[in-house]
């Protein structure tokens, strides 16, 4: 069934050369390029895919945004988690509908929007109140109204404790995770399970050694590289330039204490 596009909703225009805009569609509203404009009344009411043409007769084609998209362009000032560490993170954390996350620090956003739009209620709790902000800003503008509800962030230092109790998970994105690993341990449930992204390795490895005097097993630290192909004709191959370093993962579930510990599974998951 087709899905036309409406004022208010966010739209990709991809033009002839594959540069991507961001635009929200509006009555009367004008799209400005350096290749003339396209009036929204010419997208409002089409398909996606509908292909128009600028007033000096550039062809743009609109298509609604996916998250990824929408995370490599939205508003924002911290740096945000890649797409390819958010779906790694979503099936590490486990994210169900309905489970209950707490999320520190938020940054912009991205990684939230992972979360809420996989169905969980999300606490963020973030130190800069102009990035709870934007943050709130960003997932209520892609997700709407509904989504919006299932996430709260509160300006707080995550490293002074966590006041939710029977977490299913803890997801953090910030300098210094080990400082979260005791309230942690408090604030989840058992079986609940802990993901830490961290740019340095000496961060996960710091992680690591507190994780393995605290009551969370498994722990394992995992690095996902993604290398896009070049594919054209008979030119098929890697890409000459890759986002060679994003982040560690770090993962552990909350079991013990466990006499001796358990040990790391044999199959890499
Ligand atoms: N994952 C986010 C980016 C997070 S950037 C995204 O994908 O968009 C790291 C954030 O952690 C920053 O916004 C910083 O303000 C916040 N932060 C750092 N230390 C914190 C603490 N102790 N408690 C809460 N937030 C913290």
């Amino acid at each position: 069934m087709s899905r036309p596009l409406l004022a208010g909703e966010r739209v990709l225009l991809v033009d002839s050369k594959g540069r991507q805009y961001l635009v929200v569609l509006e009555d009367g509203g004008q799209f400005h390029t350096h290749a003339g404009i396209v009036g929204h009344a010419q997208l409002i009411g089409e398909d996606e895919g509908a292909t128009v043409r600028s007033t000096t007769g550039a062809r743009y084609t609109a298509i609604r945004p996916t998250l990824a998209d929408f995370v490599l362009r939205m508003p924002r000032d911290a740096q945000v988690i890649y797409p390819k560490d958010l779906g790694a993170i979503l099936l590490l954390a486990d994210v169900t509908p309905g489970a209950r996350v707490l999320e520190a620090g938020v940054g912009s956003g991205a990684l939230s929007l992972a979360l809420v739009r996989a169905g969980a209620e999300v606490v963020g709790y973030e130190l800069r109140p102009d990035f709870a902000r934007r943050a709130t800003a960003n997932v209520a503008a892609f997700l709407g109204e509904e989504a919006a509800g299932r996430y709260r962030v509160e300006e707080r230092d995550v490293y002074a404790g966590i006041d939710e109790a029977d977490l299913d998970r803890v997801v953090l994105d910030l300098p210094e995770p080990w400082q979260v690993v005791k309230h942690a341990e408090g604030a989840l449930r058992p079986g609940g399970i802990l993901v830490a992204y961290t740019p340095s390795i000496m961060q996960a490895a710091h992680l690591r050694e507190v994780l393995a005097t605290s009551d969370f097993e498994l722990a394992q630290t995992v690095e996902h590289l993604a290398r896009t192909w070049h594919v054209e004709g008979q030119a098929v191959r890697p890409d000459h330039r890759m986002v060679a370093h994003t982040g560690f993962l770090t993962s552990a579930r909350l079991l013990g204490p466990i006499p001796g510990g358990l040990k790391a599974p044999k199959v890499p998951s």
